[in-house]
């Protein structure tokens, strides 16, 4: 097997050369940061779940048109993408108030609001992400106007989406951050999702009960991290076959037990 370059190594992900131009293999790590990395840590199982879970969201919304960057899954941890030059920003859309949201506004976390928020941050770890409007982000040209209007109808089209589909299996979509990038074929280009859409990166909370299912069990210490994000997995039906397996053989032991 032949050495990979390694392209970029982010929090949760890392990215090497992809086998032929223009791809890269985006590998999903157990790794977990939160709090601008204040907050360091590693959940097991993670990076095998968000690579099926971000699979299937990427797949899903690529078949109502909106493009991503999503090629193929390769194996447990690692999917072949199309190599971006990413926007400089994180896209949050918000359906119910929560996290820094909650705080900034004074509101109560799970208000839901009257229609869904976009909001803009510089990726800028040094910086600490900081918010920013359509002004700060024309004058310095992370993005131009014709850009944004792409980046906020794709935006706002995902989330009526995954709203859809998370409620489909007894989710309540709060609150995800994406990330997009331009893509360069021949003369054109043309902004696409990129990233990942996983439980890292969206809140998800449990339709009837309230439960978190995402990294807010990580950042506040409610315990049963990477049980959160299996159970997001198989609620969408991706559950990796080995983990269908531990929980048969899980659910087989607590039956003996009763
Ligand atoms: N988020 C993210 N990366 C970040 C900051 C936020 O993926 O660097 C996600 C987060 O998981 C949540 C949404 O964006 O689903 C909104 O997060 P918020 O601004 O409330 O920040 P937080 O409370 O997580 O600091």
């Amino acid at each position: 097997m032949h050495p990979r370059k390694p392209i970029y190594e982010g929090k949760a992900k890392q990215l090497f050369e992809g086998p032929e131009p223009g791809t890269l293999i985006q590998h999903f790590k157990d790794d977990a940061t939160a709090f601008n990395s204040v907050k360091k840590g590693t959940i097991s199982g993670k990076g095998v779940l968000n690579n099926r879970i971000s699979e299937h969201l990427m797949l899903r919304l690529g078949e109502i048109g909106i493009p991503t960057h999503f090629i193929r899954s390769l194996n447990m941890r690692e999917q072949l993408v199309k190599a971006v030059q990413i926007i400089p920003l994180e896209v949050v859309v918000r359906n119910v108030a929560a996290g820094s949201f909650a705080k900034r506004f004074g509101v109560e976390e799970g208000k839901p609001l009257a229609q869904p928020i976009l909001e803009f941050f510089l990726k800028d770890d040094k910086l600490g992400d900081p918010l920013v409007n359509e002004d700060h982000i024309f004058a310095f040209q992370w993005a131009s106007p014709h850009d944004i209007d792409d980046i906020r109808l794709m935006a706002l089209r995902a989330n009526d989406f995954l709203t859809g589909l998370f409620l489909g299996v007894g989710i309540r979509l709060v609150d995800f951050k994406l990330e997009f990038g331009r893509l360069f074929d021949g003369t054109q280009e043309r902004i696409i999702l990129a990233d990942e859409i996983s439980p890292d990166n969206c809140r998800l909370w449990d339709a009837k009960t309230g439960e978190k299912l995402d990294k807010d069990r990580f950042r506040f210490d409610l315990g049963a991290v990477e049980e959160g994000y299996r159970e997001v997995a198989r609620r969408l039906g991706v559950l990796p076959a080995a983990e269908q397996h531990d929980i048969a053989a899980f659910a087989a032991l607590s039956e003996t037990k009763h």
